[in-house]
Parts: C-alpha cells; sequence; structure tokens
C-alpha cells in the first residue's frame, strides 16, 4: 500500500475558496479506493472548526505536540484527527495563525504573515508525519502554502538528513500558477535557509524570494491539472515570470498534466438535496421546473421561454468578469436572462452591485458564498458561461455539464480539454469556445448557442450528450497512481 501525506491549505467540505478544496475532497478517497493510504493536513482554520460542527464531525484531540522554530521563536501546533468521507484528516492547529474570519485575506488584501502561517503549515505537516510516525512514500503537495516542506526537505539542514523522509517522493500539484507566495529576502533567514539559495538557480525571483519556485525545484514530479495548461505555463504568456523554470523541468520529463475530475456522487443532479426538483438524463422535466422557479426567486419572468445563462465564479481577473460587465448590453440585447454568483476582489463586488440595480428584470448579481446557491443555479440554468482569460482546469463547466447546462468558455487551459466546440464538431461537441478575450467572440458564441437552443430537439441532444460524459475522478486518481508507482520505482 502506498502511504500518501496530502499537504493543502483547503479541502471540501471544511474549508474552501476554490477549486483546489474541491480536489482535496475527492481525490484523496478515489485513490484509497485504489490502494493507497491517505492521510490529508489541512490547517485548523476558523471556518474548519465551524464546519466541523454544522457537519457533526467527530474530531478527537491527539496526545502530540508539534514544533517549528521560525525566526528563532518556536511556534507550537496540537493535532485534532477527524474523518471525512473515509479519508483521514490531521488538522494543525494554532489559534493565533488560523482562528481568523477568512482564509487568506482580509478585505484589504492578504494577511501579511502569511509566510509565517504557511510556512508553519509546511513544516508542522512533516512534523505530525513524524510524530505520528507515519512514514510517506509520497509527500504530495499542492500549490505555494505547501511548498516549504519540499524546500526544507532538500535544502533545509535538519530535514535534508533526516531519515524518516530518505525513502519519501515529493509530488508538487499547481491548481494555479497566478498565485506563487513571494516575499522579501528575509524569509530564507526566517526559515532557518543558507543565504546562498538567494540566487536565480534557487529561490530568488526578481530580487524577492518566491515559494511556489522553490516547491517546483525541489519536488520530484511537478504537475498541474489539465494538459493544455502544463503546455501554457511554459510559457511567457501564462507562466507568470516561471516559465523559464518550468521548461527547465519539463525537459528533464518532470512536468505533467493531470485533468481534474468532479466528484459525480457529490454533484449528482438526481440526489442533490439542494435542488428544486431533482432531475437525470432520462428525465429532464426536473430541470426545466428549477428553471422556472429559479427565475422566479430572482425576480425574473417564471414563464417565458428566454434562456437564462449563469455565472459562478471567484471575482478575480483571471476569470473575465470584467468582460462580461462590459458586455452586459450585447449579452442582453441578445433577449436572455443572466445570473452571476460570486466573490472576490471588492472592486468588481461594487461593479456588479452597481449594474445590477441598473438592471432589474433580466440580470441579477448575487454576491457572496454559498454553495446551495450555486448548485440551484448550475441546475437551472441552460447555459453556463466562463470567460476565463486564463484556466488551470475549471471545474464549473464539469459541473455544468453534468446539471445539463451547456457551457459557453474561452478557448483556455483546461477548458480546451474538457470542452469541444459544437458548431465545429456536431458529433462529439458539448458546448461553444470563444478564442480571442474580447466582446465581438464573446457574443458570437453565445449567438451560436442561442441558435442551437431554439432548435428544441437539438437542444435536448446537446443537453444529453453533456449529461453522458464522464468527468469523474476515476481516470485520473489512476494517472496520479501510476505516476506515484513510477517515482517508487514499482512500475
Ligand atoms: P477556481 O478554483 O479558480 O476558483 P474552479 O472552476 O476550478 O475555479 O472551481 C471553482 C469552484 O468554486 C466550483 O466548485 C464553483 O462551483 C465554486 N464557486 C466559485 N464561486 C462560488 C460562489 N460564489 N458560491 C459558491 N460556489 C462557488
Amino acid at each position: 500500500m502506498i502511504k500518501v501525506l496530502f499537504i493543502a491549505s483547503e479541502m471540501e467540505p471544511l474549508a474552501k475558496t476554490g477549486g483546489l478544496a474541491d480536489v482535496i475532497g475527492v481525490l484523496p478517497k478515489k485513490l484509497n479506493d485504489i490502494g493507497c493510504d491517505v492521510r490529508i493536513i489541512l490547517p485548523y482554520y476558523r471556518e474548519v472548526r465551524d464546519n466541523l460542527r454544522r457537519l457533526k464531525l467527530k474530531v478527537r484531540n491527539l496526545p502530540r505536540e508539534v514544533l517549528v522554530s521560525i525566526d528563532w521563536l518556536a511556534y507550537k501546533g496540537t493535532i485534532k484527527e477527524t474523518t471525512v468521507d473515509g479519508v483521514t484528516v490531521y488538522l494543525l492547529c494554532n489559534d493565533e495563525l488560523y482562528d481568523r474570519d477568512s482564509l487568506y485575506t482580509t478585505p484589504n488584501g492578504d494577511y501579511r504573515d502569511n509566510d509565517v502561517r504557511f510556512g508553519f503549515f509546511s513544516l508542522g505537516a512533516l512534523e505530525i508525519a513524524k510524530a505520528l510516525n507515519f512514514k510517506p512514500d509520497i509527500i504530495h503537495c499542492n500549490d505555494w502554502q505547501s511548498a516549504m516542506a519540499p524546500i526544507a526537505l532538500k535544502w533545509k539542514k535538519h530535514y535534508n538528513n533526516d531519515p524518516f523522509f530518505y525513502d519519501s517522493k515529493i509530488v508538487f500539484t499547481i491548481h494555479n500558477i497566478a498565485y506563487q507566495g513571494i516575499y522579501g529576502r528575509e524569509i530564507l533567514d526566517k526559515f532557518g535557509l543558507s543565504q546562498s539559495l538567494f540566487n536565480t538557480e534557487h529561490l530568488e525571483f526578481y530580487g524577492r524570494a518566491n515559494l511556489l519556485k522553490g516547491g517546483i525545484i525541489t519536488s520530484d514530479l511537478v504537475n498541474t491539472v489539465s494538459p493544455t495548461y502544463a503546455k501554457e505555463i511554459r510559457t511567457r504568456e501564462y507562466g507568470y515570470g516561471l516559465d523559464g523554470v518550468l521548461r527547465v523541468i519539463s525537459n528533464e520529463g518532470k512536468l505533467a498534466g493531470i485533468l481534474n475530475g468532479i466528484d459525480y456522487d457529490d454533484w449528482d443532479p438526481e440526489k442533490d438535496k439542494d435542488l428544486y426538483f431533482n432531475f437525470s438524463f432520462d428525465n429532464l422535466r426536473g430541470k426545466f421546473q428549477n428553471k422556472s422557479k429559479l427565475k422566479s426567486v430572482l425576480g425574473f419572468d417564471a414563464n417565458g421561454q428566454k434562456p437564462l445563462i449563469g455565472v459562478i465564479s471567484r471575482l478575480a481577473l483571471q476569470k473575465g468578469v470584467d468582460l462580461v460587465v462590459r458586455s452586459l448590453n450585447s449579452i442582453l440585447d441578445l433577449d436572455v436572462d443572466l445570473v452571476i454568483l460570486g466573490r472576490g476582489d471588492k472592486r468588481y463586488e461594487k461593479l456588479l452591485k452597481d449594474v445590477s440595480a441598473d438592471y432589474r428584470g433580466n440580470f441579477k448579481a448575487v454576491i457572496g458564498y454559498d454553495e446551495s446557491k450555486a448548485r440551484r443555479i448550475y441546475a437551472g440554468c441552460d447555459m453556463f458561461l466562463m470567460p476565463s482569460r486564463f484556466e488551470p482546469c475549471g471545474l464549473g463547466q464539469l459541473i455544468s455539464l453534468r446539471y445539463g447546462t451547456i457551457p459557453i468558455v474561452r478557448g483556455t487551459g483546461g477548458l480546451l480539454d474538457t470542452i469541444t466546440d459544437y458548431t465545429e464538431n456536431r458529433e462529439s461537441g458539448n458546448g461553444f469556445i470563444f478564442r480571442r478575450f474580447n466582446e465581438e467572440d464573446m457574443i458570437d458564441s453565445i449567438e451560436r448557442a442561442l441558435s442551437v437552443y431554439r432548435n428544441r430537439e437539438e437542444w435536448l441532444n446537446l443537453i444529453r450528450t453533456g449529461m453522458q460524459m464522464d468527468f469523474s475522478w476515476n481516470k485520473s486518481s489512476k494517472v496520479y497512481l501510476n505516476h506515484y508507482k513510477m517515482l517508487l520505482g514499482k512500475n
């Protein structure tokens, strides 16, 4: 049995800001199903505490402590253990660091001590493994928040000659290269790393220290969450300054692209308790009842045939919500209703609130993070719009397909690996793609979708095509397992 230590800063249903949580909520479970023994390490945020209570999950305090020295201070962590869907999760507790309103940011920007919060988390994760004598074959890190673990294992005294981790191989998954954990060079001293690492071969990045870069260099295998994104991040346009490093590791055969899936048990229109009406591939009546109900809840005309388009998104530049707002008149001129559910950058939240007030009747912006509402929007819409500037994988389009809602996406990253344009390929098409990030191309793709929508039979077929596709984790979890085996010489 392959022992895997997952180090991740989010996990469904305990703590979530985006797709990372969805992945960590299901991939470990799937890996356990095919013969791994996965343990997850997660910070014990306030949100985790609240969700454990809400879900009535049993939590055990373990009689162990971990100590991590940062900036000559000893930071102490205690450990709680819980089980989610059969997967063991160890929660690293330190109230000073994690008992806060949100995971990473305040309304005015990131917490200033995120280097300490996640440095402590990464090293604390290694200490937990030791304290509990869980000797991992694979240490599977996720995003910059976990990068200090491989950096320490390779470059920090105390860890790089620790026999406990001699045989451990490190896999590093980049869920989004735009977030890198960049700090001043003093971070090296803080974490007891030699200043000789401050050069462009190691941690230096334009005069500062870049944790993601360190994680990439020090891991045995790096992967990102779709094949196309794995290619894109090797280019200047998408690499956010790390394209050079990624080209190097790619030439060494250490960069892979493994498509994310979604949890088909969790995202299931037949069983979803949040929906007004359940429905299935062979009985779509409930889907259209959901649409009417959703429309009336949103204050739209519930009986009309007008198509309903949904957007559910973090409100960040990446997601292109600004393009939707800029194009609002042209979209609504197409005689559609539009609903946006989102949370994120304050300027986008304000922008959406302001325009929402002007367009009562066929446009509504719901500001906030609300999974139940999200589920009802996925189910009740005809089309789902995802105009991303870049998209590592994207889960919204996969959830939409599962709920019979046709994705209209910008052709980038994982969206290209999962959506085939119906205009170009009527056999295997499952959505509509626009290539260039501009209003004209986006409107053109919506118009193409609308012309198919008007042909009822053709549209129903398209819905069924999407609902029948398999974007569950069954395939991708096996790909991860194969990579683990290869690293361990077990293939
Ligand atoms: P990212 O991780 O970049 O935010 P993904 O498409 O990979 O984007 O994953 C987004 C996940 O977060 C999906 O499960 C989506 O449904 C969910 N989500 C995003 N915004 C909201 C929101 N405002 N309310 C509820 N769920 C949301």
